[in-house]
């Protein structure tokens, strides 16, 4: 079965490290995209009905009820197993919980990032630790106990210290799931724009060397074990049946259908994304992407999970070179018929994968 991503671009600020076609828009804009998002979601036609549904952002924990009660109607009837939306800290109040919770939404994640105040300041968010403890415990009391946090090594300023204070939240707090993305200096964000550039705005200057921020994501995968978190894919920590149903679905090469701003699909054969700018998603078709190559993907999407790959025998040979090479630098390992990426593996992750396509 597939599974269904609605993204929903709007938010209060635009965060300092953000790289995602979000921000802050006028009334009319929104307005607009949420008639255009319907008009979209209407519009397709299923084959089976979907059962993960995933809101993402932007920050669709401020969607206005009319509009979410208006999606849950456009899907296709179906038992969703999993029906997730991402929430801003400050942004969940007793009746927004319940809400969703009759709405047929059963698990939240809270985009925390980091639980130390300098840090929060620095990407521009106004969330204390106190607050994301509150609304957790607003959201239990709702129901909701499939709840995630995400998290970011390497934003400036911090310190082995800091993040560990962080981590100590997170075993205060116990979510069954958490996520931990290493922050990338690119110029889709300000705050990468300013590293490129040399400045020193947003804590730029301040900003975890290479080598800090993989021992910042070392000493994350260490605390999350012993807080019961396995790490089942690079960034994704769960207890034991808290894997996200949704995101597997794009590890495993399984179908899903984006609806949205700059929301991508995939179904099973081929891949396209809608325009990541208002004005082109409100005008034009879907970029239609080249067609997946279902054996270099199982390598380069697969590989992110921790249990591995089974490749075939036309896999074997068809890579050996770079499974060679990695298996001989130990950053692959292979158990029986399965290949997995190494604990060292992990941190060269993408290095790895670029050998695996056009290969
Ligand atoms: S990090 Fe989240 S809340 Fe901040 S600008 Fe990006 S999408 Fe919006």
């Amino acid at each position: 079965m597939a599974g269904v991503y609605i993204a929903y671009p709007f938010c209060s600020q635009k965060c300092t490290f953000c790289n995602f076609a979000s921000g802050v828009f006028s009334p009319d804009s929104r307005r607009r995209y949420e008639e255009a998002l319907l008009n979209e979601l209407r519009a397709r036609s299923w084959t089976s009905p979907p059962d993960t549904l995933y809101f993402g952002g932007g920050t669709p924990s401020l969607m206005p009820r009319d509009f979410l009660r208006a999606v849950m109607e456009a899907m296709p009837s179906a038992h969703l197993g999993e029906a997730t939306l991402e929430c801003a800290p400050g942004t969940v109040t007793p009746e927004a919980a319940e809400f969703w919770v009759a709405s047929g939404l059963d698990r939240i994640s809270l985009g925390v990032q980091s639980f130390s105040i300098p840090e929060l300041r620095l990407t521009g968010r106004r969330h204390t630790p106190e607050i994301v403890a509150r609304e957790i415990s607003v959201l239990r009391s709702a129901g909701i106990l499939n709840l995630n946090i995400d998290l970011i090594a390497g934003l400036p300023g911090q310190t082995v210290d800091s993040w560990r204070a962080s981590l100590d939240w997170i075993e205060r707090l116990s979510p069954p799931h958490v996520s931990v993305y290493i922050f990338e200096v690119d110029e889709d964000s300000r705050l990468g724009r300013e590293v490129v550039n040399g400045g020193r705005r947003y804590g730029a200057a301040t900003l975890p060397g290479e080598d800090l921020t993989a021992e910042l994501y070392e000493i994350a995968v260490d605390c999350l074990a012993s807080a019961g978190l396995a790490r089942y894919e690079i960034s994704n920590f769960a207890r034991p049946g808290f894997e996200s149903r949704h995101n597997l679905k794009y590890w495993q090469l399984e179908p899903y259908f984006g609806f949205g701003l700059d929301a991508h699909s995939f179904d099973g054969l081929r891949r396209w994304s809608n325009p990541d700018t208002l004005d082109a998603y409100f005008a034009l078709p879907p970029i239609e992407q080249a067609a997946a190559d279902r054996a270099e993907e199982r390598f380069f999407v697969g590989l992110r999970l921790m249990r591995g790959i089974e490749p075939s025998a036309a896999e074997w040979s068809r890579f050996a070179e770079p499974i060679g090479k990695w298996l001989d630098a130990g950053m692959l390992e292979r158990d029986g018929s399965l290949l997995r990426l190494s604990r060292h593996g992990v941190l060269l992750s993408n290095e790895i994968f670029q050998d695996f396509i056009h290969a």
